[in-house]
């Protein structure tokens, strides 16, 4: 699955290869990849032909195409979906499922995708606050790399909630764009245990958790900052970021780079959490706070 940062590399390289063109023609190859519109492939390619891309945006880990009618074309890219632009002519991909054809006769945008688990659809474009986001998506909060995040008004919230501070930090409707392995990584910098209790964050904690945050992604972003071209070949969510750099993820039994104690794995959200048990201490009131109604667990 594709973090932040690929989707934000293929975001910039499908801008710089399909903004300001119209489309001739859209070929559906298979059904499956347009399956969540649910007019169908013929509507799908009717609404898609003479329309100009405007721009390519994203938001958290989706990607649109934003057309000139005011309407969108939404990508998922699943477990195996890739965008790529290809010179026309060139051999269809064993798993093409969705060609899109240019008036300009240019380069093709195409949707491959091996286990047709992502798709694309259109779809109408709904304001919010500061831009227009597709309709599927409003609930999607801003990411921390989105020039318009503002991390302060995101701790404000953080610190109402009666939560957990990663738990919080996975909520794609508090801060999108955060996946597992960059929350362990923020929370190790900003020196808080993952089920430190949002409502006893301090606003100083919050900003250095989301200072950490910002830092993370944007070496996430230089390090991962893998080619377009890299990414025809293969989008497998794992940015060179991900074998670097990474201090306590999949480090389990390791010593902590800051303290040498041993980092910590344990289950948290069905997932695992890895943490140095020095530097981040479990909040003792954690086991409490987990086992009792959150409107009850407020001191
Ligand atoms: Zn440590």
């Amino acid at each position: 699955m594709p973090e932040l940062p690929e989707v934000e590399v293929i975001r910039a390289g499908l801008a710089e290869h399909v903004v300001d063109r119209t489309l001739s023609d859209v070929e559906v190859l298979h059904p499956r990849a347009v399956r969540r519109y649910v007019p169908g492939p013929e509507d799908f390619r009717a609404r898609l032909l003479g329309e100009r891309v405007e721009a390519v945006r994203r938001r958290g880990k989706y990607l649109w195409l934003e057309l000139d009618s005011g309407t969108a074309v939404l990508g998922h890219l699943g477990m195996s979906g890739q965008l790529r632009v290809q010179p026309a002519g060139t051999p269809d991909e064993k798993h093409l499922r969705v060609r899109m054809r240019f008036a300009d006769g240019g380069d093709e945008l195409r949707f491959v995708d091996q286990r047709t688990f992502g798709g694309l659809q259109v779809t109408d474009l709904r304001p919010t606050q500061g831009g227009q986001v597709p309709a599927e998506i409003v609930h999607i909060a801003r990411d921390p790399v989105d020039p318009d995040f503002r991390a302060e008004d995101v701790v404000r919230a953080l610190r109402a909630r009666r939560s957990e501070v990663k738990r919080g930090l996975l909520d794609q409707s508090l801060v999108s764009g955060i996946g597992n392995i960059y929350a362990d990584e923020a929370l190790w910098r900003a020196r808080l245990h993952g089920t430190c209790p949002t409502w006893r964050l301090t606003r100083k904690q919050g900003q250095v958790l989301f200072h950490a945050v910002a830092e993370v992604l944007d070496e996430a972003l230089a390090a991962g900052g893998t080619s377009f071209d890299a990414l025809y070949v293969n989008v497998n969510g794992r940015s060179g970021y991900f074998s670097r750099a990474l201090a306590v993820y999949g480090r389990d039994g390791q010593p902590c780079e800051r303290c040498a104690a041993l980092i910590r794995r344990e289950v948290f959200m069905n997932r695992s959490s890895y943490f140095c048990p020095t530097c981040q201490p479990r909040p003792r009131s954690s086991r409490r706070a987990r086992g009792t109604p959150p409107h009850t667990a407020r001191p």
